[in-house]
């Protein structure tokens, strides 16, 4: 299997290489050259995620040198379940948080740093990864590199704009992580890692690569846990779920469209946002206008730009076929509070303020359909906003809570390229 930019189809390059890259030459997205979809009856046991997973990507790794190390990299990374949770006898909630940082971006970030582990191996620079956050991939991408050997990683998020519990989280490691509090917007931190792709002085001293979600090692294991969780409700229900999706930079979306490419039993799929349109508005008026992101309580969603959209565009390249491929809908800040306490009251469910999003559309628009709403994160992330709704507290996941009781250490810097490197 080789793959190429969504840009263009000729420099095709092996995975490993679209990997190490992160982003193609000419500025696209790497994008798997087809969609081959497995044998599937092979699969004997659906409610093991691992053995699913590895199923499912065995194509994507062919001819590449991580193929023999495949088996190795899903059961290291996917140390955590992934339960599908079925609260009526047709709605499902798939809960994707329940690793080291507690959202969903540990499944990507963890499968990541597994596979350029492996690929580094014999280099002889260190890698620095420098990674810019407005709160969880941070969080995520710091725990899955945390120990790995020939690996430094650089955190820059905005000094002051995240909440108490994602700052934690960036700044509780040491050892090869180091955590940089920016005194700055999000955006400086984002226009700091890319400078320092263009300073001569820095690639002396180290190679360097980033993380963000635009990597093909954490788009390819997000395409997994569809295949997982749709098949999985179509044995338990006898149907084919219409999944929704809280959406930001539509990595997770692109996931599920990969997933339903390679044959899995998906009806529709939904991509819910909270007030940042961009892609509900692209759906009504065939216009691709990205626009500067609205601060919103589902705050790891709050995308003005969503850079996976080019990769669901080159799945679908007129509007018609888009919209024929999903919907999309907006849902506001007093509707995310409404769905927080209406899960509690009617359920017994608490929902962060992403899955909210989720679950209002659910509601709205699919009240009587068979579903799977993705839950991003723990509630007890966001307790601030889901305690303020149920009227009651969160319980802390073990392993959130040992994160929460290490020391910090973070250096308070100016926006400035030669404080960090
Ligand atoms: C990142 C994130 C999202 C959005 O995912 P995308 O892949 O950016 O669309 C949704 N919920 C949570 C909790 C997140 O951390």
């Amino acid at each position: 299997m080789k793959y190429h930019s969504t840009r263009s189809g000729k420099n095709r390059v092996s995975l490993s290489e679209a990997i190490e890259k992160g982003l193609a030459e000419d500025g696209g997205l790497f994008v798997p050259e087809k969609f081959p979809a497995p044998d599937w009856s092979a699969i004997s046991n659906w409610n093991d995620f691992p053995s699913v997973a590895i199923a499912s990507l065995r194509p994507f790794f062919e001819g590449d040198l991580l193929g023999s190390e495949l088996e190795d990299i899903c059961r290291s990374a996917f140390n955590f379940p992934i339960p599908l949770n079925l609260i009526t006898d047709r709605v499902a909630f798939l809960e994707l948080f329940h690793g080291p940082t507690a959202a969903f971006k540990d499944v990507g970030a963890r499968f990541l740093a597994e596979c350029l582990v492996r690929i580094r191996k014999n280099a002889k620079k260190e890698l620095t990864i420098a990674v810019a956050t407005s709160g969880d991939t941070g969080g995520a991408v710091a725990a899955a590199f945390f120990g790995k050997p020939g690996i430094r990683v650089k955190v820059l998020f905005p000094k002051g704009r995240v909440s108490a519990r994602q700052e934690k989280q960036l700044t509780c490691w040491g050892g090869n992580i180091e955590s940089y509090a920016v005194r700055g917007t999000f955006d400086d931190c984002q226009k700091l890692v890319k400078e320092a792709f263009n300073y001569p002085e820095i690639s002396e001293k180290t190679d360097l690569s980033s993380a963000n979600s635009i990597n093909i090692a954490r788009l390819l294991p997000q395409m997994t846990y569809y295949i997982y969780a749709s098949f999985l409700y179509e044995k338990l229900t006898g149907e084919k779920p219409v999944v929704i999706i809280p959406t930001g930079n539509a990595g997770n979306s692109a996931g599920a469209f990969w997933a339903q490419k390679s044959g899995a039993p998906i009806r529709k799929i939904v991509l819910a946002v909270n007030s940042n349109r961009p892609i509900p508005d692209f759906l009504e008026t065939g216009n691709w206008s990205p626009r500067p992101g609205i601060q919103t309580l589902a705050n790891a969603m709050d995308v003005g730009n969503p850079s996976n959209m080019e990769r669901i565009r080159h799945l679908f390249p007129d509007i018609e076929q888009l919209r024929a491929a999903f919907s999309s809908y907006s849902v506001s800040d007093p509707e995310i509070r409404e769905t927080i306490r209406e899960a509690w009251k009617m359920s017994s469910e608490r929902v962060c303020p992403h899955t909210a999003v989720g679950e209002f559309v659910r509601k709205q628009v699919f009240p009587d359909e068979f579903c799977i709403v993705v839950s991003t994160a723990h509630p007890a992330k966001f307790e601030t906003i889901v305690e303020a709704e149920t009227g009651s507290p969160v319980p802390v996941p073990p392993s959130l809570g040992d994160l929460l009781n290490r020391e910090s250490s973070v250096q308070e810097v100016d926006p400035d390229l030669s404080a960090i490197f």
